[in-house]
């Protein structure tokens, strides 16, 4: 039972700041789904039906960070989820989307025919990810004995299994800055973040309580930092765990960007400063988590460090929020919410699922900025030994 407490002032602040409120005229926005639904149903009782539109809720949090007064906006909106009545059929696929490690674990699922998903629910337009598994050399590393400090890269399910290259891109990095990086948990995992926003917290609080026991049987007690590559990911696991589902991992939590800014070698950066770079502007969404999780700027910064010209996107949510996009129900406003006319140029993002989406909805290359910071650094030190060739055929 939720332990609701009525601080609500009614300002409405969590209303201005709703992506979805602003892209439907129908939904009713968290002030009426979230709070004051929960005083009626303190009321009424089990007599109050749940909203009809509450499902539209993307769980962005934004509303909740926007609230002057500490509601938890968003999370009385997932509970209220919860009473919904909703088909057999969408019951057992949001089941199957909120385990999005099985998929990831069965891939195959995402190359069969988009219309045998239609009768499931599935979203007929949204892109789906492909299959793209790390290196042998990044799995290889957690096994590898070494000298150097160990951090441990937490491996979504989504970077296991669908970005590839963004786990081996910062496998790399670590390795260049100094530190071996160890990918963990073993298996295609889940934070529990997926299940939590389509409305069955406790289906959240138990896969999230199977990836702490990978955790725990990982044997990481040299192991004091966890990197993470997705801000839903990474939020879930520092604001989730602890508070809603009482589950505390024996590692700092820190995103892969501020992990850059704080333990990259100023050498690093030299190098990059001194290449000539991409001649593409470098666009930046800072996604909706990460804001609320983390406060904005961080990737700005990395991108002035690296010499880019990083330019933030104005967009509050993208619409791809975890599984979202991928329901039949939600793709026409997840794609109203990520469209966005931007010149050419690469987009850096930080969670691979909104990346996937913006690319589809911008035409533009979207990835990790750990992905594009390996790519800057490989085209740097590519010029550095040709001007050093050319020293030498002179001399
Ligand atoms: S979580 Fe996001 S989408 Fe849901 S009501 Fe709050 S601001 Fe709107
Ligand atoms: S939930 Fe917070 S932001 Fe929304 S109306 Fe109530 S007090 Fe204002």
């Amino acid at each position: 039972m939720w332990d609701y407490d009525d601080a609500c002032i009614k300002c409405s602040l969590c209303v201005s700041v709703c992506p979805v409120a602003e892209k439907d005229p129908k939904f009713p926005g968290p002030k009426v789904l979230g709070p004051d639904w929960w005083r009626k149903r303190e009321e009424l009782g089990s007599a109050l039906q749940p909203h009809p539109f509450v499902d539209d809720c993307t769980f962005c949090q934004l509303c909740e960070d926007a609230c002057p007064v500490g509601v938890p906006v968003a999370h009385l909106i997932a509970e209220h989820k919860k009473h919904q009545m909703k088909p057999r059929v969408r019951r057992w696929r949001d089941f199957v989307l909120s385990h999005p490690q099985w998929i990831a674990r069965a891939p195959q699922l995402t190359r069969l025919p988009r219309r045998w998903g239609k009768p499931w629910g599935l979203s007929m337009r949204t892109k789906w990810p492909k299959m793209h598994r790390p290196s042998k050399v990044a799995r290889f590393r957690k096994s590898q004995p070494s000298s150097l400090p160990r951090v441990g890269l937490f491996a979504d399910c989504f970077s296991q299994t669908f970005d590839g290259s963004v786990l081996d891109a910062a496998s790399k990095l670590l390795h260049l800055w100094g530190f071996e990086a160890v990918i963990l948990p073993d298996a295609a995992s889940c934070c529990g973040a997926a299940a939590y926003a389509a409305g069955n917290p406790e289906l959240g609080a138990k896969i999230a309580g199977d990836t702490k026991s990978h955790f725990e049987m990982a044997h990481t007690h040299d192991i004091s930092m966890l990197v993470t590559l997705n801000a839903t990911c990474d939020s879930t696991l520092r604001e989730e765990w602890p508070r809603y589902w009482h589950l505390s991992l024996p590692y700092q939590v820190i995103p892969f960007t501020e992990f850059a800014l704080s333990y990259a070698p100023s050498s690093f950066w030299q190098i990059l400063q001194a290449g000539d770079g991409l001649d593409l502007p470098y666009f930046i969404h800072t996604t909706c988590r990460s804001r609320v999780s983390r406060g904005s700027g961080t990737m700005e910064e990395l991108g002035r460090r690296a010499r880019w010209t990083a330019k933030p996107v104005a967009l509050a949510c993208c619409g791809a929020a975890g599984s979202y996009a991928f329901k039949q129900e939600h793709e026409e406003l997840a794609r109203k919410m990520g469209k966005i006319n931007l010149p050419p140029g690469r987009l850096a993002v930080d969670s691979g699922t909104c990346a996937l989406h913006l690319e589809d909805m911008t035409g533009l290359a979207a990835r990790h900025p750990a992905y594009w910071l390996y790519e800057s650094y490989q085209l740097a030190i590519g010029q550095h030994d040709r001007k050093v060739d050319a020293n030498h055929a002179i001399k």
